[in-house]
């Protein structure tokens, strides 16, 4: 068994300006969360889903706020 991680990174892209930036995922226990966040390149707000499979592997999905 692999030792639980408490910080992992998601590589993600950003839906406005196309930058690959990496999220930053606090371990909490928690199998989904979501929550608002701004894009460091161009400051547009993502709308930030993560899941987690039973593996334990994140997921992350970006959308704009607008949609
Ligand atoms: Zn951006």
């Amino acid at each position: 068994m692999y030792p639980s991680r408490v910080r992992d990174f998601i590589p993600v892209m950003c839906p406005y300006c196309g930058s690959v930036s990496e999220l930053d995922v606090e371990e909490t226990g928690w199998s989904r969360q979501s929550y608002v966040q701004d894009c460091p390149v161009c400051c547009q707000p993502w709308q930030v889903e993560l899941t987690r499979d039973p593996d334990g592997d994140w997921e992350a999905v970006i959308k704009t706020g607008d949609e």
